[in-house]
């Protein structure tokens, strides 16, 4: 499902907006036209002022406006760095609690990982820090108050973006400086999964912040509070903190091994003009669920699965073809040598959010790798191999 639109190139990266991105550009304007700044020891909303709402809703559409581009500026940051470290930025999609620049393979070397990571932090630092310059100024020339308050508000708003992203956790900025600065002295591995540790005590420290008092909440008001925000953010650092160790340990573990030695040769090709009944009957006496499609030559066509298979009414079975219902070959994406790593399998599956891929040398296709191999494969080694 397409959950993301392109709306422009930037330094030839695409920006995407998620659909989510669309309740927070609401939710924004809605917050800044109506909040009150005598609750606030900073005004930081137009609820206080007088104004019509046309004034009104136009300053809080800007607002939303500045707001996007800041956090794009944060990602741009943090692109514009791994791309001189020669990494290729896919796009950037803005979501509902911030961006995310998809980044193809980031490296693995502390020294650049930690100036990609601190670049985003250190832009919203400066734009906050500006911001606020600009605002004193515009405060002491007396300007036009909602104009004031529009620069301030995005000021402020930028240095806690900075602040929460320098938190030494999963999946913000912080923890992939927290991990480059221990990798210094461990291996990638150990790195992550220190990180990772602190990271999930971070969280804790902040679910009993929530509910009891909240520092963010004492900055603004003046006054200490619960804020039940930290304890969902918690949940989202500590899942994150898990996931990240799970995939660096996977990818650790692949390290050296080939997709040779995760591949499955035996019954792994079918051709794509046999009949769907003839192609159950090979699954069942391949005991396989997954196939490479060929033609009469033996080149590459497509992948069938029993899934596609499935959704075909058994009657129609014997009258459709392999060809009918194949995932047509994306070249040359779908298929790799055997002596490239394994790792790259896993990568690209994950990417392209695909199950299968085709192993191919010169004589053909030699073999299939599927993610369901490449587990099976990890659980073995890790038996394998005391801890
Ligand atoms: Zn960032």
């Amino acid at each position: 499902m397409q959950t993301s639109i392109q709306v422009g190139k930037f330094f030839g990266i695409p920006i995407r907006l998620h659909f989510t991105f669309l309740f927070i550009f609401f939710a924004i304007i809605i917050t800044f036209a109506s909040w009150q700044p005598t609750e606030s020891r900073i005004p930081l909303g137009l609820g206080g002022l007088e104004l019509s709402p046309l004034m009104r809703y136009s300053v809080s559409f800007i607002a939303a406006i500045l707001f996007f581009f800041t956090l794009l500026l944060h990602e741009l940051a943090h692109s514009i760095v791994a791309m001189r470290f020669g990494t290729k930025i896919h796009s950037i999609t803005l979501f509902f609690f911030g961006g995310l620049a998809m980044m193809e393979d980031i490296p693995r070397s502390p020294a650049k990982e930690w100036r990609i990571a601190i670049a985003g932090p250190l832009m919203s630092l400066a734009l906050g820090g500006l911001l606020l310059l600009v605002y004193l100024t515009l405060r002491t020339l007396s300007m036009y108050r909602p104009i004031a308050i529009l620069v301030l508000t995005i000021g402020v708003f930028n240095l806690v973006l900075a602040a929460f992203n320098l938190l030494p956790a999963f999946p913000m900025d912080g923890g992939r400086i927290l991990r480059a600065i221990l990798a210094r002295r461990l291996s990638f591995l150990e790195a992550t999964k220190r990180a990772a540790l602190i990271g999930k005590i971070f969280a804790f420290i902040l679910v009993i912040m929530g509910f009891t008092r909240d520092p963010f909440s004492y900055i603004l008001t003046g006054r200490w509070e619960m804020n039940f925000w930290l304890p969902l953010l918690a949940i989202f650092l500590f899942m994150a903190a898990t996931e990240e160790e799970r995939a660096t340990t996977t990818f650790a573990t692949l390290d050296g091994i080939k997709v040779r030695n995760v591949m499955r040769t035996e019954g792994t090709t079918v051709r794509e003009d046999i009949t769907l009944t003839e192609l159950v009957n090979a699954m069942l006496a391949d005991k396989t669920t997954e196939y490479a499609v060929v033609d009469a030559n033996g080149e590459l066509r497509g992948f069938v699965t029993l899934e596609s298979v499935k959704k075909i009414p058994v009657l129609q079975r014997d009258v459709m073809r392999v060809s009918d219902v194949m995932i047509p070959y994306d070249d040359p994406v779908d298929a790799l040598p055997g002596d490239a790593p394994a790792s790259e399998a896993l990568k690209r599956m994950l990417r392209d959010r695909k199950g299968i891929l085709a192993v191919i040398e010169e004589t053909g296709v030699i073999g299939i790798v599927t993610r369901k191999d490449i587990s099976f494969y990890l659980e073995m080694l890790r038996g394998s191999t005391p801890e």
